[in-house]
């Protein structure tokens, strides 16, 4: 084991730069806490918007809600706005608030392990060593990519990637190409690539309900007035969050007509783009509407209906060097496969490197009970640590930065509760982790992620819905306001 001295001593460590990350650098700064570092594998910030660059990837909640709220963008082009522009955006914010120096890039986590007798977090990188008192994972739920466990992919001669590893070099132009799955992604490049090739089959496993996507460009007048009217964006940001929290009502079984009303609306969605009628019933989802993330789209069915594009519904069998064969025997040749089958959300292989106070990782800890934290961030067993976005903090309705700038707040006040009480250690007490997961899964048996009929991302290996957050989000932003001590159990700091 490297020695203490070996190794760069920091207060905080945080690893990953995407959101959460990034938010967290800009409050310590904020904070007055210089004294932090931030590890990212990637060659900048971004995250999820540095690593998805495939055509057409674009924000689902719009722009205005779907950005920090202490760093609002009077000059988004558009409702939706593309991966590029939020891409600058988050390169804008980080120069801005000046924390770009705090980063060390191109450096992965290898490991981190809680080192009780100096009540600290060894972490090893590929760049170098570092000992932390406190230790931030906010390494992303949707940042390891999945790819399919299908017979024979690995002899595939033709180009293979998945959307979150876009390969820039492959040119599909004219060529016979295979999309599989029809998730969030997928339905966002389908229809850019569908344009450019020769024939495109869709690989569907299980149907999405789409809605028609509101999407509009914003004029210049607009822009100028969101930029020198004081107030007018952040009253359309708030108009834009409580439309979205509105969705709570049908999400969590309070007024369940809400999703009916919704899946009418999809449904009409595919009648009007579709014509025919085995196709019709072929991308019909026979669960109810909310089980899944609802996607939105405007091109995704005309697209299905175009002449250079087939949906296919028999499950894959195989690959073959030049061909994918589906169970009922067809063999479609084809020149390269896009995969779009999501990620790894609830065992990102980061959670093996993290070890705690008993030895143990967290990927095992989650493995053998089902991800699970307090408050989404305290793990019982991994003193000194907070994670970014942990578990049950995924939001099927609005947007992912409100969550992340609760954690940040929680965070922010944990810190400052150690110095000010002079902590040396603190960790969620089991008890405290138990009583607040049995409350969050009692009140997720009555939403529709859990009852809508449906096997979703949000379902762990155990059945249980360990990614989302069952309720409004203003309940988690009060119950984040400030770090509650007495969940804890701390050791007090000998010398100060
Ligand atoms: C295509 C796509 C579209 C999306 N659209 C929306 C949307 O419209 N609205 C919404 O609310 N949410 C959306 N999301 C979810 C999105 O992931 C979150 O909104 C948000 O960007 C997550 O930020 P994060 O910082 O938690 O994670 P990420 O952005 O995933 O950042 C994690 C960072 O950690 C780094 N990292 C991971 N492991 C290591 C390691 N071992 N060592 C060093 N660094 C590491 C990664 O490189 C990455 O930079 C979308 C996700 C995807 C994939």
């Amino acid at each position: 084991m490297t020695r203490a001295k070996n190794r760069r001593q920091v207060d905080v460590l945080i690893v990953g730069s995407g959101f959460a990350g990034l938010g967290a650098a800009i409050r310590l700064v904020k904070d007055g806490r210089p004294d932090f570092v931030v590890i990212e594998r990637g060659s900048e910030v971004g995250g999820t918007w540095r690593d998805n660059t495939y055509p057409g990837a674009a924000c689902d909640v719009p722009s205005h809600l779907y950005s920090y709220s202490f760093a609002l963008n009077p000059n988004w082009s558009r409702s939706f706005s593309p991966q590029p522009e939020i891409q600058q955006y988050l390169r804008d914010t980080a120069t801005r608030y000046g924390v770009l120096d705090k980063h060390v890039f191109n450096t992965e986590l290898t490991q981190a392990e809680w080192n009780a007798t100096e009540q600290r977090w060894h972490v090893n990188t590929t760049t170098g060593n570092y000992s932390a008192r406190v230790f931030v994972p906010a390494v992303g739920a949707l940042c390891e990519p999945q790819l399919p466990d299908i017979k024979g992919i690995e002899t595939f001669e033709g180009e293979l990637f998945h959307t979150a590893r876009w390969d820039h070099s492959a040119l599909l132009e004219g060529k016979r190409v295979a999309l599989i799955g029809t998730g969030a992604s997928a339905i966002q490049v389908g229809p850019q690539i569908a344009k450019q090739v020769a024939h495109l089959d869709v690989y569907q496993r299980t149907a999405p309900w789409i809605m028609p996507r509101h999407d509009r460009t914003y004029s210049k007048v607009e822009s100028l007035a969101y930029k020198h009217i004081p107030g007018l964006q952040r009253v359309a940001r708030e108009a834009i969050y409580w439309g979205r929290e509105s969705y709570v009502l049908g999400f969590s079984g309070v007024q369940p007509k809400l999703l009916v009303g919704a899946q009418q609306m999809a449904k009409r969605n595919i009648g009007k783009a579709i014509k025919d009628k085995k196709l019709r019933d072929a991308v019909t989802p026979d669960w109810q509407i909310g089980c899944k993330r609802i996607l939105i789209s405007n091109d995704w069915y005309p697209m299905l209906a175009s002449e250079n594009v087939d949906l296919v519904t028999d499950g894959i069998k195989e690959i073959r060097p030049n061909a994918i064969v589906t169970k009922d025997g067809t063999v479609r040749e084809v020149d390269a496969i896009v995969v779009a089958t999501g990620f790894h959300v609830t065992d990102s292989p980061t959670f093996e490197r993290i070890i705690g106070a008993e030895g143990r990782s967290l990927g095992q800890v989650w493995d053998e009970n089902g991800q699970a934290a307090y408050k989404g961030t305290a793990v019982a067993g991994f003193p000194n640590m907070l994670l970014l976005v942990g578990p049950n903090t995924g939001l099927g309705h609005s947007s992912m930065i409100y969550m992340i700038e609760s954690h940040i707040n929680y965070l922010s006040s944990a810190l400052k509760t150690l110095d000010a009480d002079g902590i040396a250690t603190f960790e969620v007490t089991p008890d405290a982790q138990r009583e607040y997961n049995e409350k969050l899964q009692a009140q997720m048996d009555s939403t529709i992620w859990t009852n809508g009929g449906c096997a979703s991302w949000y379902l762990d290996k155990h059945g249980n819905n360990t990614t989302l957050w069952p309720s409004y989000t203003f309940r988690f932003r009060q119950l984040t306001r400030r770090f509650d001590i007495a969940a804890f159990t701390t050791t007090k700091e000998t010398v100060r």
